[in-house]
C-alpha cells in the first residue's frame, strides 16, 4: 500500500515560493545584535534589528540578568495566576505604570499575546472593532478571536474611522477603536489626536499598540500619547519591551480595573507561563536607562534624520516614514528579496518585504536606524545601497 504524504500541499507550496524569487531562508546571527553584527559567517552592518537604542546587548542589561538568574533561578515554575508571579514582574508592572503615567500595568510574554489577549478579553460577539486597516497581525488575530464585528477603516483616516462610529452609533453592543502609534512597514505614526476625538464623541474605548513608539517617541521614549500631550485619553496602551527596549515581552497600561480584569480573563497571562525572571531584571535596568539617559533618544533620531537625508540625496524613496523605521521602496516583492541578498554581500544587512507582509506592489527593504550607528556606519551603509540600487536598475526607476 502507498501511503500518500497529507501535509505534500505544504512541500508544493514552498516550491511555488522558491520559483516566484520569495522563499527565504532564515539568517543566523551569531553574535550579540549590534550595529554590526555577524550573521552567516559575515559581519554585516545591521539595519534589520528593532534594537533602536542599543540596549540588547548593553553591559547593564546583561549584568542584570546574570544577577537575577543567579538570584532567582532560570524559569519562573508557572502561569502568573498560579504560582508564577514572581516579586520581580511585580516590580516590573509598578515600574512601568510610574514610567506611562498611569494606574496600572500588566506585562505579557511578548507584545504580540499583549495586543491579542487584550482585544480577545474585552470584548465578545456582540461588540465591534474599529481598525485601522494596516494594524499589526497582533491586533488582527485579537481581533477574530474576540468575535466582534471588525470594521476596517483606510489606513489613518481618522473622519472615515469617526463616520463607521457614527453609523454604529445605534447598534447595540460595545465599540473599540484601535491604531498601531507608529505602522511597523512603513513607519508613519496614526493620527492618535483625530481618533481619540472620535472614540470620545461615540463614547468607544480607545486602544494604542504602541510597539514601535516605546523608548522611541514621546519624553523618554513614554509613547504616542505622551508625544501627542494625551495623557489621559486614551483608555489602552500597549507597548512592547522586545523592541527599543531590548529584552522580550508585552506591557497594557491603563486603569487598575483594566488591568485587574485582564489578570482575570485574558489568555496569554491565564494560560501561559511567565517571563524567567532574567527578563524582567533586564527590562528594569532598561527603563533606568531610559529615564537616565535620553540622549540615547536624540542620537536615535539625529541618525534617522541623517540617514534618510542620503538616502533621498542617493534618490530612493522613503514612503511615509515619518521614524526610525525606514522603509526602501522597491515594487516588486522578487526584487525587493534580490535587493537584500545582494546587500547582504556587499555588507549591509536589510530584510526584503514583500505580499502578504505589504500589499502587492508595494514591496521594499525595511532598513532600521539605531542610535548605536555611528556616522561611519551609515555612511557607508549608503554607499553600499546605493551602488548596489544602482547596479539593479533600482534607482532609475525609482519615481515614487
Ligand atoms: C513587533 C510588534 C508587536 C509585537 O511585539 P513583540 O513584543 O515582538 O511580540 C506588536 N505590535 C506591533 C505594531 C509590532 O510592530
Amino acid at each position: 500500500m502507498t501511503v500518500s504524504n497529507p501535509l505534500s500541499y505544504l512541500s508544493e507550496q514552498l516550491e511555488s515560493w522558491r520559483q516566484a524569487g520569495t522563499y527565504q531562508r532564515l539568517r543566523q546571527l551569531e553574535s550579540p545584535c549590534e550595529p554590526v553584527s555577524r550573521f552567516d559567517g559575515r559581519e554585516v552592518i545591521n539595519l534589520a534589528s528593532n534594537n533602536y537604542l542599543g540596549l540588547a546587548n548593553h553591559p547593564k542589561l546583561v549584568e542584570a540578568a546574570i544577577a537575577a538568574a543567579r538570584k532567582y533561578g532560570a524559569g519562573s515554575g508557572a502561569v502568573r495566576t498560579i504560582s508564577g508571579t514572581m516579586s520581580i514582574h511585580m516590580e516590573l508592572e509598578h515600574r512601568i505604570a510610574a514610567f506611562k503615567k498611569v494606574e496600572a500595568c500588566v506585562v505579557f510574554q511578548s507584545g504580540f499575546a499583549a495586543n491579542a489577549g487584550t482585544v480577545s478579553a474585552i470584548l465578545g460577539p456582540e461588540d465591534h472593532i474599529v481598525s485601522d486597516e494596516l494594524n499589526h497581525a497582533s491586533i488582527i488575530d485579537g481581533c477574530r478571536l474576540s468575535r466582534a464585528k471588525i470594521h476596517v477603516f483606510p489606513h489613518k483616516d481618522a473622519a472615515r474611522a469617526e463616520a463607521i462610529l457614527a453609523e454604529l452609533a445605534s447598534a447595540s453592543g460595545r465599540k473599540l477603536l484601535i491604531t498601531d502609534g507608529v505602522f511597523s512597514m512603513d513607519g508613519d505614526i496614526g493620527p492618535l489626536p483625530a481618533l481619540v476625538e472620535a472614540a470620545e464623541k461615540h463614547g468607544a474605548i480607545m486602544m494604542i499598540d504602541d510597539a514601535h513608539s516605546s523608548g522611541v517617541l514621546g519624553r523618554n521614549g513614554r509613547g504616542t500619547v505622551d508625544h501627542f500631550g494625551m495623557h489621559g485619553r486614551v483608555g489602552i496602551q500597549v507597548g512592547t519591551l522586545s523592541k527599543a527596549v531590548g529584552v522580550l515581552g508585552g506591557y497594557v497600561c491603563g486603569s487598575k480595573d483594566l488591568i485587574e480584569f485582564l489578570y482575570h480573563r485574558a489568555r496569554p497571562f491565564l494560560f501561559s507561563t511567565s517571563h524567567p525572571p532574567a527578563v524582567a531584571a533586564a527590562c528594569l535596568a532598561a527603563f533606568d536607562i531610559l529615564e537616565q539617559e535620553p540622549e540615547r533618544i536624540e542620537r536615535l533620531w539625529d541618525n534617522t534624520r541623517y540617514f534618510k537625508a542620503a538616502l533621498h540625496g542617493a534618490g530612493f524613496s522613503t514612503g511615509q516614514s515619518e521614524t526610525p523605521i525606514t522603509p526602501i521602496m522597491v515594487g516588486e516583492a522578487a526584487a525587493a528579496h534580490q535587493f537584500s541578498r545582494e546587500l547582504f554581500e556587499e555588507g549591509v544587512y536589510s530584510t526584503g518585504i514583500g505580499f502578504p507582509t505589504v500589499a502587492k506592489g508595494k514591496a521594499r527593504i525595511r532598513a532600521m536606524v539605531s542610535a548605536a550607528h555611528t556616522r561611519d556606519m551609515l555612511d557607508r551603509a549608503v554607499e553600499i545601497l546605493t551602488r548596489v540600487g544602482k547596479r539593479m536598475g533600482l534607482l532609475t526607476a525609482q519615481s515614487v
